[in-house]
């Protein structure tokens, strides 16, 4: 059974979105064959994003993504795949290494048999992984990234973690024992493919498939903050492991989506990386040595002389008319943005498909622009009163990178009027800075 897949056809791609794709075509016998299935995915994630923008248009009469929201999932999914510019996947480099030292006996990696196997270990570990993620605070830090959009729709799968990667690693490693590292690398890649369809509100009951298969009804519980929603539904394809562990359950009063305590922020770095911070400092709150552990080791609602997850009914209470956090600012901010947004995404597109034969010192400017690009934004949005100077800041290092010929504009024949843009955006932020920086001092004088 050799790898026929053809990694290009549209065919393949689309089937690989739903795990809708044969033995046949995604067995390989060497990592290095494996087809880049969520690399490949992103026109697909683009489609399927702007067609459920349209279908929830027409059938609420209102967005069901918002910019400010939408575009804080879109760069956290950035970010959560820059560390793949330098490094293969943390999960598959633990698995060869075990896979290399130390296995027990060599599934084929040419046998149907083995594809089921590992898909069902996969989605067996990932089960552990998820819900380890929930019930252990110091890997909650990483995870509550995902869960921290107070909406549900298509852009919320992109909102992924930094982090995760350093710590899920480790409970996919029993499987490299047996089962050879190229069906893994199908089975890690496929199996998140699949939980990118599942976030929308717009499809409702599956009827019989819901029995087996996780579904949007399912995992949009598992977003939910109330309190009969909290540590539920952890799977990934196969919604069983939650009936066979007592974690599942189904929807019952209106689900309010997000973390139990909303952060209110569109800051990129921020929405990555403060539970870390939260949970250094609350440590700090505990007297004993055994507590300030615990911090880190039990669930996020754990308190002293609670059970190891705490009680969900000490969370705050919902009434249900909750509003997610919508910022007030104007559609030319929202447009300058956009199209600043675009750019960025254009230049991380850009390292990803060249990575090869870029230089380290390049990689590393042009991932820094991008990152600087998100993080700005954010402060944009959040009207921030550092936001003219930072973004000010970015707009010099976009310029240099336009004149080195490290940025491309959106297309090939908007050159001139890119180069435009960036000068002006460049010029706008340094007189808004200077003018708030002026009026500083006078107040102060
Ligand atoms: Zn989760
Ligand atoms: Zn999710």
């Amino acid at each position: 059974m050799a790898g026929a897949v053809n990694p290009d056809s549209v065919s393949t791609g689309a089937r690989a979105m739903f795990f809708m794709i044969t033995p046949n075509e995604s067995s390989f016998q060497k990592v290095e064959d494996v087809p880049q299935y969520v690399q490949q995915a992103t026109p697909f994630f683009i489609g399927l994003m702007v067609l459920e923008l349209v279908v929830g248009f027409l059938k609420t009469g209102a967005p069901v993504v918002t910019l400010s929201d939408g575009l804080t999932s879109v760069s956290a999914g950035m970010i959560s795949r820059i560390p793949l510019l330098f490094m293969r996947g943390c999960e598959l480099t633990a698995y060869m290494f075990v896979w290399d030292r130390y296995r027990l006996l060599e599934l084929p990696w040419d046998s149907a048999w083995t594809w089921w196997i590992v898909f069902l270990g996969v989605d067996f570990c990932y089960y552990w992984v998820h819900r380890l993620a929930h019930e252990v605070s110091f890997i909650w830090a990483a995870h509550q990234v995902h869960h921290s959009s107070e909406y549900y729709n298509l852009t919320t799968a992109l909102r992924q973690s930094l982090t995760q990667q350093f710590t899920s690693w480790i409970f996919y490693l029993p499987m490299a024992l047996i089962a050879p590292p190229a069906v893994f690398a199908v089975h890690i890649q496929l199996n998140l493919l699949y939980q990118f369809w599942i976030h929308t509100e717009l499809i409702k009951n599956l009827g019989p498939l819901e029995w087996v298969f996780n579904t949007p009804t399912h995992h949009k519980v598992h977003h939910g903050r109330n309190s009969y929603c909290i540590d539920k539904n952890y799977g990934g394809i196969l919604i069983i492991w939650d009936r066979l562990f007592g974690t599942f359950t189904a929807e019952k009063e209106k689900v309010v989506f997000g973390l139990v305590s909303p952060i209110n922020t569109f800051e990129i770095l921020y929405v990555q990386l403060h539970y870390y911070l939260y949970l250094g400092r609350r440590s700090t709150t505990f007297k004993s040595i055994g507590d300030k552990c615990l911090t880190f080791i039990n669930g996020p609602s754990w308190k002293p002389g609670k059970p190891r997850l705490g009680d969900h009914l000490d969370n705050p209470k919902l009434t249900g008319q909750e509003v997610p956090h919508y910022p007030n600012w104007s559609l030319p901010l929202q447009m300058y943005v956009i199209i600043h947004f675009l750019l960025a995404l254009g230049t991380y597109q850009d390292v990803f498909d060249n990575k090869m034969t870029l230089s380290q010192f390049n990689m590393l400017g042009m991932t820094g622009y991008v990152l600087l690009t998100i993080t700005s934004m954010g402060f944009l949005v959040d009207q921030r009163p550092r936001a003219s100077v930072l973004e000010m800041l970015r707009c010099v290092l976009m310029a240099t990178m336009q004149r080195y010929g490290y940025m491309k504009p959106l297309l090939p024949t908007l050159a001139v009027t890119t180069q435009a843009f960036v000068s002006l955006s460049l010029l706008y932020w340094a007189l808004r800075s200077f003018s708030q920086m002026f009026s500083i001092r006078k107040k102060t004088d």
